[in-house]
């Protein structure tokens, strides 16, 4: 067994997975500040379009469904988070099951990886979009407790992926003693996210509309099904913070991290009418992707075995986000347009 916790090492090799988005970026930023220094960051996305770089970390270009890659990935590491997954918002992952459930091949051959390559400790980023959809059929959803997920009946395509990754996880820790470690992440917003292009979360593109109403001067704003579904969010500060609280744990099973503070998507709209000093027009598209009726996180047992919760109010959390997104649409800033398979071809292989 290879389950030593060394976190007084600094200079452990630690492998992000994932690294040019929103989530991977963030939780380097927080490892560099907690002092770890030999951090290796992973993205197939080409390295101008990776929400946050660093100088001092090792940035590799790969893509990870290839098993090759996944090796030269993961050379001399102790820890590997995976963060990395063609994945967006319900625009996204309802028009794009293939490619969600293509994700599958980086999880596995990390995994591989790790078992061959003796890599002490394993992240896997899970979604509550693994959470039974006869569960979430009304808006006031209780909150979804980790046994909501069986019998199963997952999001269609990423959701599935998503359920038979964490039992992969699971069973290369039984079988060949990796410490895994997998989080249900349920909607994560914050600065340095998709905000366009078709991936971006609802957060994010409410505050993007809101801008560009304001912008225009006109008082429009295009809302996904009626309004009144539900959702809970959690801000990326206490999603990283659980991350690595959940990493360091002795919990095996994958846990609930997300926000129970549930609203509906007329009242994200509202908070940021506030933010924006703006009164819009709702125009409702009612066929548009929606996903399901009423979802949010009960945090019983990561409050019991871990003591977290989240720090953050929707109101504070979505004021800075308004503001980031306000910045980069004001200077012109974009990273993400959906990625072509060009692109995604030219990055196959290792370039710095
Ligand atoms: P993101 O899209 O910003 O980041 C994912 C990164 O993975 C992207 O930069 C992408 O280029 C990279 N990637 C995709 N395929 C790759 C490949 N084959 N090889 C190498 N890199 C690849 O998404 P995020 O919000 O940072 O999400 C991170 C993880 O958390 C994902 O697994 C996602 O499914 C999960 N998750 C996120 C949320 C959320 O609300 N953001 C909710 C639930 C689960």
């Amino acid at each position: 067994m290879k389950n030593n916790i060394d976190n007084n090492n600094f200079s452990k090799k630690i492998v992000i997975c994932g690294a040019g988005g929103f989530i991977g970026g963030a939780l380097i930023a927080e490892l560099r500040c907690r002092g770890y220094n030999n951090i290796r960051a992973v993205d197939r996305k080409p390295m101008t379009r990776w929400y946050q770089k660093f100088e001092d970390v090792d940035n590799l270009v790969l893509d990870l469904q290839y098993r090759d890659n996944c090796y030269k990935a993961l050379q001399g590491a102790h820890d590997c988070y995976n963060l990395a997954a063609d994945m967006g918002g319900m625009g996204f992952i309802e028009l794009n099951k293939a490619l969600c459930m293509l994700s599958v091949l980086i999880n596995t051959h990390l995994l591989e990886g790790c078992r061959d390559l003796g890599v002490s400790r394993f992240f896997y980023a899970s979604s509550a979009c693994v959470y039974a959809g006869y569960k979430q059929l009304e808006t006031d959803n209780p909150g979804l407790k980790e046994e909501d997920a069986y019998p199963a009946d997952p999001e269609d395509g990423y959701g599935w992926e998503k359920l038979f990754s964490e039992r992969m996880c699971r069973h290369f820790r039984e079988d060949f003693g990796i410490r895994t470690r997998v989080a249900r992440f349920h909607n994560v917003y914050g600065p340095n996210g998709t905000f366009d292009g078709g991936r971006e979360k609802a957060p994010a593109a409410i505050c993007r509309k809101a801008i560009a109403a304001k912008q225009a001067g006109t008082r429009d704003i295009e809302i996904w099904g009626d309004g009144m579904q539900t959702r809970s969010f959690m801000y990326i500060d206490d999603c990283i913070k659980g991350i690595l609280d959940i990493m360091d744990s002795e919990i095996e099973e994958p846990i609930n991290l997300g926000s129970d503070e549930m609203v509906s998507i007329n009242q994200l709209v509202d908070i940021v009418e506030s933010i924006a000093e703006i009164k819009l027009e709702r125009a409702y598209k009612l066929d548009a992707p929606k996903g399901v009726r009423g979802r949010s996180s009960d945090n019983t047992k990561i409050q019991q075995e871990l003591g977290w919760a989240p720090n953050i109010r929707l109101k504070d959390g979505m004021r800075k986000t308004y503001e980031w997104i306000l910045d980069q649409m004001s200077s012109g800033h974009s990273k993400d347009a959906i990625v072509n398979f060009e692109e995604s071809d030219a990055s196959r292989v290792l370039a710095h």
